[in-house]
């Protein structure tokens, strides 16, 4: 019987010696300046960007497909777990280390291979980050769509682990949309192509399986691209109103007239005095929220759609509507937006970034209901979500010293997931499931979906040493269950 990644005996802890003998062949293998195991260096990799920790046995940081390879055959030869991370940005555990495993760090393959300007696509290495994979291509009239908020450190190959979204995937659709091929390595070490620049491969999609499994099915070495014409002009506009009634209902009107706006962006109250407390853009601090919208394109087509936008807005009793009248102007509007983050921390050390999807015909009952829990439990809570696709990310403010804080914040947060849940959505648009959701899963799938899921995940990696514990529940696989 396969066992499943949960009580695999490498998780169960392998001797310090066994330990030692990896970290040398890798010291052979990398260099000793490219291999980290001193505590304190394993403490640098300890978290990502949410609330979880772990630690790794060894941190590696490879620089090529051949180097990842050797890594991966040396960690699975010993029966060690691997957890590929790119610049841990994730907010639900996914790169942080499981016990006596290898963490292999992926942001020295930040190279661009090649740019095809003609087909629109690039091969690039999973270390480059996000944003300047675009800023790179910005004077040839392309970009790549998928813009995470942490697009300015995130990677393209973490963006492949958790399917990233951001503002502008409403219409472009997420990372998936943008991968068409990649070189993976296997479990076992194996270097494989999956996908490529022909539409539509024969065969199984299995890129479409990668990109999303959260470093669970195969680690990602080179990426094939699409990237996207940077558009002829483009209209933002920032509409204000009194509450998030009149806001949410006309984003449905927005969406049901046939419109997909380029991006369509929500704050609320509480989101917008910070923001303007902060980067002070000009938002109107006294609305209870504002709608980002954009559109892009040809500017006949362009104009219409922003008269559309401005028509429903004034129909739903929009306090005001501002459009850009420049570049400089246009990159104000979004200034609020981009820096929500940091305006934050103005109010308390740390924030939870929960992130659920919601039907846009139930979002007023989902937020007024996910304020009530907040206020139940005594914590303070902002709102800034991708309103088009139903992208729903309640921030709850909060300072981690507190002793029990972080965990009463986790409580409630999860109780705001099963809001969204239970209003027809579901537990994760786009940061993925990692350790944070991963007990959560069993109320958006029945058992045998998991045990499907699971499946799968044994056919990649047989013996579970890929990313184990993380996105699936422990029982997920159907003879792990405990039978009645
Ligand atoms: C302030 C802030 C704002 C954010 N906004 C957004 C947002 O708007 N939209 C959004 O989608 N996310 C957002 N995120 C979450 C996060 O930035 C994204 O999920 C991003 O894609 C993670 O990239 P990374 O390089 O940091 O990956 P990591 O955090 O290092 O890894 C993420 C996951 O991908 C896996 N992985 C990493 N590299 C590879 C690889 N080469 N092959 C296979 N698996 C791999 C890891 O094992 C892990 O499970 C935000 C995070 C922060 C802190």
């Amino acid at each position: 019987m396969t066992e499943s990644p949960d009580t695999l005996p490498s998780l169960r802890g392998r001797s310090l010696a066994g330990h030692m003998d990896v970290v040398a062949q890798l010291a052979e293998l990398l260099g000793p300046d490219r291999v980290r195991a001193h505590p304190l260096d394993l403490l640098i990799y300890a978290k990502d960007s949410g609330v979880s920790s772990g630690e790794a046995a060894v941190v590696a940081l490879p620089e090529s497909t051949g180097e990842v390879a050797e890594v991966m055959r040396i960690a699975a030869a010993a029966g060690m777990p691997m957890v590929a991370r790119g610049a841990g940005t994730g907010l639900a555990g996914g790169a942080i280390g499981v016990p006596g495993s290898v963490l292999i760090v992926l942001t020295r393959m930040n190279e661009i291979f090649e740019i095809d300007e003609v087909g629109a696509t690039a091969w690039v290495g999973p270390g480059v980050i996000n944003l300047e994979l675009s800023n790179v291509l910005e004077n040839r009239g392309l970009h790549f769509a998928p813009d995470p908020a942490s697009q300015q450190s995130a990677t393209v190959g973490g963006n492949v682990g958790t399917n990233a979204g951001g503002p502008h995937c409403l219409a472009e659709g997420s990372t998936i949309a943008h991968v068409l091929g990649m070189e993976v390595v296997t479990a076992d070490g194996e270097v494989v192509t999956l996908g490529g620049a022909a539409p539509d491969p024969p065969g199984y999609d299995l890129r479409g399986l990668v990109v999303g499994s959260e470093g669970t099915l195969a680690i990602a070495t080179r990426i094939l691209v699409r990237l996207t014409r940077n558009p002829p002009d483009t209209v933002t506009m920032l509409i204000a109103f009194t509450g998030i009634t009149d806001a949410t209902r006309t984003v449905s009107e927005i969406i049901s007239s046939g419109l997909v706006p380029a991006a369509l962006e929500m704050l609320d109250g509480p989101m917008i005095e910070a923001v303007e407390n902060f980067v002070h853009a000009g938002l109107p601090v006294e609305a209870g929220a504002v709608l980002l919208a954009e559109v892009v394109g040809h500017p006949d087509c362009t104009a219409a759609e922003a008269s559309l936008i401005r028509e429903i807005s004034a129909r739903n009793d929009a306090t005001e509507i501002r459009t850009a009248s420049n570049e400089a102007e246009r990159v104000l509007l979004w200034k609020g937006r981009k820096a929500a983050f940091g305006a934050i921390a103005q109010s308390a050390p740390d924030y939870y970034l929960n992130d659920t999807v919601v039907p846009r015909t139930r979002f007023v009952d989902v937020v007024d209901e996910t304020y009530a829990i907040a206020d139940r439990y005594g914590l303070r809570l902002l709102n800034i979500f991708h309103a088009g696709d139903g992208n729903f990310h309640p921030l709850v403010s909060y300072d981690a010293s507190e002793p029990g804080m972080t965990e009463k914040v986790i409580e409630a947060s999860h109780e705001m997931a099963q809001a969204a849940i239970a209003a027809g959505g579901t537990l994760s648009g786009e940061h993925g499931i990692g350790v944070e959701k991963r007990d959560l899963m069993s109320q958006v799938f029945s058992p045998d979906d998991l045990d499907a899921q699971a499946r799968i995940r044994e056919a990649f990696d047989p013996l579970g040493l890929l990313n184990p514990g993380k996105v699936l529940p422990e029982g997920s696989r159907r003879f792990d269950r405990p039978t009645t």
